[in-house]
C-alpha cells in the first residue's frame, strides 16, 4: 500500500474538516427552521398538511447529513490510522486525485464502478449514487474531473 505525504494528509484532513464544519452549519440551521416551526404551531391549523411535510422533507435532510457527517469522521479517523488511501475492496491505493474529490470514498475507481454496475442493476428505481454523497451538493461541487 502506498502511504500518503505529509502535504497530501495535511490537504484531506484540510478537506474534510472544511465539509464537517459546513455540516455543523447546516445542521444548526435545521435547528432554528425547528424551533421556529415550534413557535408558530397553533396559531394557524389550515396549514398543518403542508406544515408537516415541510418538516419530514427537512428532518430527511438532517438524517442525510447525519450519515455524511458520520462518514467524514469515518474518513478522518481513517486518515489518522493512515489508512484512508486503502481500497476496503482489494486494498489497492485509491488514488489521491480522487481522494480529494471524494473523500469519504473507501473504495478505488475500479471497485467503485464495480459497485455502481450493481447497485444500478439491483436499484436502478431508487436514484441513489452509492456512497459519494460529498460530490452532490453543489457547494463542494470538485472542479477536478469525475476520473
Ligand atoms: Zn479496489
Amino acid at each position: 500500500m502506498s502511504v500518503l505525504t505529509n502535504q497530501e494528509s495535511g490537504q484531506l484532513r484540510e478537506v474534510l474538516r472544511i465539509e464537517q464544519l459546513r455540516l455543523v452549519q447546516s445542521a444548526k440551521d435545521g435547528l432554528a427552521y425547528s424551533m421556529n416551526r415550534d413557535r408558530n404551531i397553533g396559531r394557524d391549523s389550515g396549514d398543518e398538511a403542508m406544515e408537516e411535510e415541510l418538516f419530514s422533507t427537512e428532518l430527511r435532510l438532517r438524517d442525510r447529513e447525519k450519515g455524511l457527517l458520520y462518514k467524514i469522521n469515518c474518513a478522518i479517523d481513517r486518515l489518522t490510522a493512515g489508512t484512508i488511501n486503502a481500497c476496503e475492496d482489494c486494498s489497492e491505493p485509491i488514488g489521491f486525485r480522487r481522494l480529494v474529490a471524494r473523500p469519504v470514498t473507501t473504495l478505488c475507481i475500479s471497485c467503485k464502478e464495480d459497485r455502481e454496475r450493481e447497485e444500478a442493476a439491483s436499484a436502478s428505481a431508487s436514484g441513489l449514487r452509492g456512497d459519494d454523497a460529498i460530490g452532490s451538493s453543489s457547494e463542494s461541487q470538485s472542479s477536478l474531473p469525475d476520473e
